[in-house]
């Protein structure tokens, strides 16, 4: 497989560390409020990443940090009137849930920040040792111009860095920050504030500057070296790089082999942000769209363009979907009429055609993640199946077909087969208990299971034949 590594700014193939596993981390979200859209875009992306990994027969450690210790964190308790840790415990719930109904699997860990101070401590106090930090008034800094290879991941210089923020040198005075050696330098560890979370720490009480959480964090859970970082491109600078010069300089080793990073989501042209107020959270949009075609709309686009999201183009992916899930009820009808004897000869070079489309899809997939082209696969796949199966068909041949357009919705983390089955049934049974419950002049107990049919995009209609339902 080829990644295109941030550090070479080349696609470049892939090979472990060690044989047989692979050890990603990705930077995860700071939890003060729901996640957008935008943040939800490297979750599936490498997301995706990981089931394809997995798929190809790779044990992969992945791991995935939630920051709970962060201004933001604080100024949201401050308005509630409740602790930090209340509002970053109650926001990993819903991240939590909104991941679960995005289809994203849960991390191998997810570490917090708050758990792990200890040990951040101690690189703190190695990199102190070894002459890259130095403590002035209760903060540590990273002593950046210790570090030869700053700016590499970003291709930043560091005489221009300097330069472009020599005007900035005076604010850091007033601010108080002037203190640092240079205005390169950044924070490893903070004192506290009045009012804010703190832990005691050789250098007094205080908190963890955010950079180096990451570079604790995936030591502690992958080891010195990670095969895969990964995060969204605004990333790069100043946080990977800040994370690259703190594990470099604390570990002697190379920190990341391959680093990915993926494009914005964009509205109107600009990047969906919190700050800028263009945000859509996952909560919301779930309300309008079932989450399975968000997830299809990230991955129809590849992980590193930009992507643009608007209504139009989000019914567009629902309307792709719609067609593969189509596709796949059909042949389950078939499947079931169908006769139980071998495949003739048409039928095998029918599942031959099919095999050649596995190998397509990998090949998109092994192009440094080509979603977009795997999707085209599927629907290559799709189209075959529509104009070539009924339950005419063995029904051996009808099930290949199925489970392998399952198998590789699956890998996108597309839900097919198991959702349409048991819904269902499901549905029916509830649709009965409804029923009775109207008998009996129960319309709470009805209205409620309208209203989760209804969370699940199924549409009720009550006719004069008795209820009918469709999906939405
Ligand atoms: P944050 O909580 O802002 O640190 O973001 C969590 C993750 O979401 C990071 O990997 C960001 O790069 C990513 N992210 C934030 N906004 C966007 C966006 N509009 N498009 C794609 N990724 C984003
Ligand atoms: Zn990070």
């Amino acid at each position: 497989m080829k990644i295109f590594n941030t550090m070479s700014r080349q696609k470049e193939e892939f090979k472990p560390i060690n044989e047989g596993k692979v050890g990603i981390y990705v930077c995860g979200p700071t939890v003060y409020d729901y996640i957008h859209i935008g943040n939800a875009r490297p979750m599936i992306v490498f997301d995706t990443l990981r089931r394809y990994l997995m798929y190809k027969g790779y044990d992969v450690n992945y791991v995935s940090n939630f920051t709970d210790v962060d201004d933001k964190i604080i100024k949201r308790a401050i308005e509630e009137g409740v602790t930090s840790s209340e509002i970053s415990e109650r926001y990993i719930q819903e991240v939590m849930k909104d991941m679960a109904d995005l289809n994203v699997l849960e991390a191998t860990t997810h570490p917090k920040a708050t758990e792990e101070i200890p040990d951040m401590i101690a690189m703190v106090e190695t990199l102190i040792e070894k002459g890259h930090a130095y403590e002035v008034n209760g903060t540590v800094y990273f002593r950046t111009r210790s570090f030869p290879g700053y700016g590499k991941l970003s291709k930043k210089n560091i005489d221009d860095l300097e330069a472009g923020h020599r005007d900035e040198k005076h604010q850091l005075k007033v601010s108080g920050e002037g203190e640092k050696e240079d205005f390169l330098d950044f924070v490893l560890w903070k004192p506290k504030k009045e009012g804010e979370p703190f832990w005691s720490s050789p250098w007094g009480e205080g908190r963890p500057g955010w950079h180096l959480e990451c570079s604790v964090m995936s030591k502690k859970y992958i080891g010195d070296i990670i095969d895969i970082h990964a995060g969204g491109e605004d990333l790069i600078f100043p946080h990977h790089e800040n994370e690259i010069a703190q594990s470099e300089a604390a570990n002697d080793v190379e920190f990341a082999r391959y680093w990915m990073h993926n494009g914005f989501l964009k509205i109107d042209g600009e990047k969906m942000s919190k700050s800028l107020g263009n945000f859509f959270t996952i909560r919301d949009i779930g309300k309008k769209y079932p989450l399975q075609v968000i997830r299809f709309f990230m991955l129809s686009a590849h992980y590193r363009s930009p992507l643009n999201f608007s209504d139009t183009l989000v019914e567009a992916a629902k309307n792709s979907l719609d067609r593969i899930l189509t596709a796949m009820s059909r042949l389950e009808d078939a499947k079931a009429g169908a006769q139980n004897r071998e495949a003739n000869e048409e039928e095998k070079e029918l599942l031959a055609k099919m095999a050649e489309f596995v190998t397509k899809f990998e090949n998109a997939m092994d192009d440094d993640l080509n979603t977009a082209d795997a999707i085209s696969v599927i629907f290559e796949m799709v189209k075959l199946s529509n104009s070539s199966i009924t339950s005419d068909n063995a029904q051996t041949v009808i099930n290949e077909v199925y489970e392998t357009i399952g198998k590789l919705c699956d890998i996108l983390g597309i839900i097919t087969k198991v959702e349409a089955e048991i819904l269902d049934d499901d549905i029916e049974a509830l649709i009965e208990e409804r029923q009775a419950a109207r008998k009996e002049k129960n319309f709470a107990r009805a209205d409620e299971i309208r209203d989760m049919l209804a969370e699940q995009g199924i549409v009720l209609e009550d006719t004069r034949e008795g209820v009918k339902w469709k999906r939405a």
